[in-house]
C-alpha cells in the first residue's frame, strides 16, 4: 500500500484504507496546498469551513498531487481519452443571464445563432466530412420562454420546443454516423427520455452547489434560475433514474469559496453513489470575457485549479476527470500529473463557442503532449467505454461498427474509436 511520507491522515487514509475523503478535510487540504504552491495568486483567503481542525497535513502541494497520481494509476490505465467532436451551436439565445457568459446572445447581435433545419443538416454534414465522431448539440436554456424571436424560429422550422429541435438534430446526426451528445441545460424527464433514444450520453454542468451564488445580488448565478443547485441536482438525479450516462462538472473561479468548490464535488459524488451514471467530471477554469458583467474578475487561480483537480481524484478515485485543454494553453500537459484522464471534446472544425478566445489544440499536438507525459491517447465516443452498456442497443451496434476490435488495447477497447478514424 502506498503511503505519503509526512502526508495528512486523510490522504494516507484514502491511499491505504480505501476510506472516502470528506468535504471538511479536503477543504483544508486544497486551501493549504494551493496557498503553498509557487505562483499562488492569493485569491482564496483563509481556508473556509473547517470545524476548527486543520486536516491539511504539511500543506505541501506535492503530497496532494502525489496522492492524486497514485490513485490515478491505481484506478485508471495509461490511456488518456478525448472525443473528436463538432460543436453544433443550435441556438444561443437563453432565458437566463450568467455573469460570466459570452455564449448567450441577444436577438439581432452579430453572434446570435438560430439554426434552421437546413443549417443543422449542413453543419452535421461538414462535421462528417471533417471526420468528427461526436455531434455536441448545444443550446441556451429554454430560449423560447424569453424571446419572441426564438418562438418564431421554432414555428418557422416546425418544432414544438428547443428540445424537439434537438431531437431532430440528434436523429440527423445519427443518420450521418455521428454520435449525439446534448448539452441544453435543464431538460425535463420526458425531454431526456426522448433524447435518450438518439443520444449516447448527455451533459449538464452542476457548476457549483453553492446556493449563495444564485441568491446573493451580484452572484454569478443571481439572474440564472436554471443554475440554482436544487434545479441542476434534480436534472442529474432524473437522468440517473433514466440510466443516462451523464457528464457534469464544476466551474472554478466564479466567486465560490474553497469549501463550496469541494462541496460541489461532494454533491456530484453523492449523486453518482446513488445512481451510478456520472461518467465524467469536468473541472473548468473561469476566464473573464470582455462583454460580460464579470469582465474585471480575475481568472481562476491556477494553483487552486490544480489543487481542486487533485481533490476530485482523491474524492472520486475511479471517476473520469477532464480539464478542457484549450483553457490551459501551453500548460495543459501538467494536469496529467494531478489526476486527470481525459481532454474532453476537441474539434478540428468548430470553435469553442463558450470560450471563443481559446482555440482547441490540434489533435496531433494533443497526442504528442500526452505521449510525452508517458500516456497513450485514444479517441472515445461521447459515452465512456465503461458506460456503453447503458446505451440503447441500436446505438451500441452503431458504435461497434467504428470501434476498435476487442482486445485492441487494455482499456475496454471495443468501445474506443478505431485509430485510423482520428489519427
Ligand atoms: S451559461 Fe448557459 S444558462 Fe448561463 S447565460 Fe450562458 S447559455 Fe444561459
Amino acid at each position: 500500500m502506498s503511503k505519503l511520507v509526512s502526508g495528512s491522515e486523510c490522504l494516507n487514509g484514502v491511499l491505504e484504507g480505501g476510506r472516502a475523503a470528506e468535504v471538511p478535510e479536503m477543504t483544508d487540504i486544497v486551501s493549504n496546498a494551493a496557498a503553498a504552491c509557487p505562483g499562488y495568486g492569493g485569491a482564496l483567503g483563509a481556508p473556509s469551513g473547517s470545524a476548527g481542525r486543520d486536516h491539511g497535513g504539511s500543506g505541501d502541494p506535492r503530497e496532494l498531487f502525489a496522492a492524486a497520481r497514485i490513485l490515478q494509476s491505481r484506478h485508471k490505465s495509461r490511456t488518456v481519452t478525448f472525443s473528436k467532436k463538432a460543436f453544433i451551436n443550435v441556438i444561443n439565445l437563453c432565458r437566463d443571464i450568467c455573469s460570466y457568459c459570452t455564449y448567450k446572445a441577444e436577438p439581432g447581435q452579430s453572434k446570435s445563432v438560430m439554426m434552421s433545419k437546413r443549417q443543422i443538416d449542413l453543419s452535421l454534414q461538414m462535421a462528417r466530412r471533417y471526420g468528427c465522431i461526436e455531434a455536441l448539440l448545444v443550446t441556451g436554456e429554454r430560449p423560447e420562454e424569453r424571446y419572441a424571436e426564438a418562438r418564431r424560429w421554432l414555428e418557422e422550422n416546425g418544432f414544438e420546443s428547443t428540445a424537439d429541435c434537438l431531437a431532430y438534430a440528434s436523429r440527423k446526426a445519427l443518420e450521418l454516423g455521428l454520435f449525439p451528445h446534448t448539452n441544453a441545460g435543464n431538460l425535463t424527464r420526458s425531454e431526456m427520455a426522448e433524447l435518450q433514444e438518439t443520444n449516447v450520453s448527455m451533459g449538464v454542468m452542476l457548476e457549483t452547489s453553492s446556493g449563495r451564488l444564485a441568491s446573493e445580488p451580484g452572484g454569478a448565478h443571481y439572474l440564472a434560475p436554471s443554475k440554482r443547485p436544487a434545479a441542476r441536482i434534480a436534472v442529474l438525479e432524473e437522468a440517473g433514474r433514466l440510466r443516462i450516462p451523464m457528464t457534469t462538472g464544476i466551474l472554478l473561479g466564479i466567486g465560490e469559496t474553497v469549501r463550496e468548490a469541494v462541496e460541489s464535488l461532494g454533491v456530484i459524488r453523492d449523486i453518482h453513489r446513488r445512481y451510478g451514471h456520472i461518467q465524467e467530471v469536468i473541472i473548468q477554469n473561469f476566464w473573464p470575457k470582455p462583454d460580460t458583467a464579470m469582465r474585471r474578475a480575475p481568472p481562476a487561480d491556477r494553483a487552486y485549479f490544480m489543487a481542486v483537480v487533485a481533490a476530485c481524484r482523491i474524492m472520486m478515485p475511479d471517476m473520469n476527470i477532464q480539464i478542457p485543454p484549450n483553457l490551459s494553453p501551453d500548460t495543459y500537459g501538467e494536469f496529467l500529473s494531478v489526476g486527470i484522464n481525459d481532454w474532453g471534446g476537441v474539434s478540428p472544425l468548430t470553435p469553442d463557442y463558450v470560450n471563443p478566445e481559446f482555440p482547441w489544440p490540434a489533435i496531433r499536438r494533443l497526442k504528442r503532449d500526452t505521449e510525452a507525459a508517458g500516456y497513450r491517447l485514444e479517441c472515445r465516443f461521447p459515452v465512456y467505454p465503461e458506460f456503453a452498456h447503458m446505451v440503447p442497443g441500436r446505438l451500441r451496434d452503431m458504435m461497434s461498427s467504428v470501434a476498435q476490435a476487442d482486445g485492441d488495447n487494455g482499456d475496454g477497447g471495443a468501445m474506443l474509436v478505431k485509430r485510423e478514424l482520428w489519427e
